[in-house]
């Protein structure tokens, strides 16, 4: 079942996401090549505490996870899609980068991510960063009361797959609120009018990963997850509230 959030609720929210937004954004600008990717983990830590808020990832524990996540951001590079250790992995011109932060404001949380080109990126790469942007804008138009989760997962898989791209299995976004994940699942992918229909006060993250290539993943030795066949993945993600008056997202940057 979804929690539904008061008015009240959703501007504690988007007082957080705008804060999470203004950090999310100087952590991309960040990136260049020859740096690492536990730079751009420090750099969002110092900016979440100097914020006033605490890092929603740090030591956060997903349900079955054999252990707590150990850093601020999640960093994937290229064919790592989500919940990528930043590390002493040496960013090169050519990688696709993918930032996924989280923070905690007055009890409430809030998520998003993006992915950011380094240096000189291939038609390929460049494509897939604008189709999952696109998508995920799709799907964020369809968050209004009345409509469903399956209008959400068709407007993005649609998008998606006119590039010959693929959505990832498996990984889906969610709810939102005084915890992380939320019900309820928000999947990549539906039928249009199937599944939970939405209502005012439901706050949700809606995260397009998409795949160059195939869409099965495979879990790496840190936990992460990458496209089993090593194409390029990319990930956007926003935080937003449904409101009568359509979708309001609370991480725009
Ligand atoms: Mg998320």
């Amino acid at each position: 079942m979804s929690t539904l959030k008061t008015e009240e609720e959703i501007e504690i929210m988007a007082e957080a996401g705008k804060r999470l937004a203004s950090v999310l954004e100087a952590s991309a600008k960040s990136v260049r090549a020859g740096m690492k990717t536990k730079e751009i983990d420090e750099l969002s830590n110092r900016l979440i505490r100097e914020a006033g808020c605490e890092p929603a990832f740090l030591n956060y524990r997903p349900h079955g996870a054999k252990k707590a996540y150990p850093a601020t951001a999640c960093v994937s590079v290229n064919e790592v899609i989500v919940h990528g250790v930043p590390s002493d992995y040496v960013i090169k011109s050519g990688d696709i980068v993918k930032i996924d932060l989280g923070l905690k404001h007055e009890g409430f949380y809030v998520d998003a991510a993006v992915t950011v080109g380094v240096g000189a990126i291939d038609a390929k790469k460049k494509e897939l960063i604008e189709t999952t942007k696109k998508a995920l804008e799709l799907g964020i138009e369809e968050a209004r009361p009345g409509r469903t989760l399956g209008d959400i997962g068709f407007a993005i898989e649609h998008c998606v797959k006119a590039k010959g791209f693929s959505v990832v299995d498996l990984l889906t976004g969610h709810g939102v609120g005084r915890d992380l994940h939320e019900d309820p699942y928000v999947y990549n992918s539906g039928r249009r009018g199937e599944g939970e229909e939405l209502k005012e006060g439901m706050v949700i993250a809606i995260e397009p990963m998409v795949a160059a290539g195939k869409g099965r993943i495979k879990q790496l030795d840190d936990d992460s997850f990458a496209t089993a066949d090593g194409s390029a993945s990319a990930h956007f993600e926003q935080t937003l509230a449904i409101t009568k008056n359509g979708p309001k997202v609370l991480t725009r940057i």
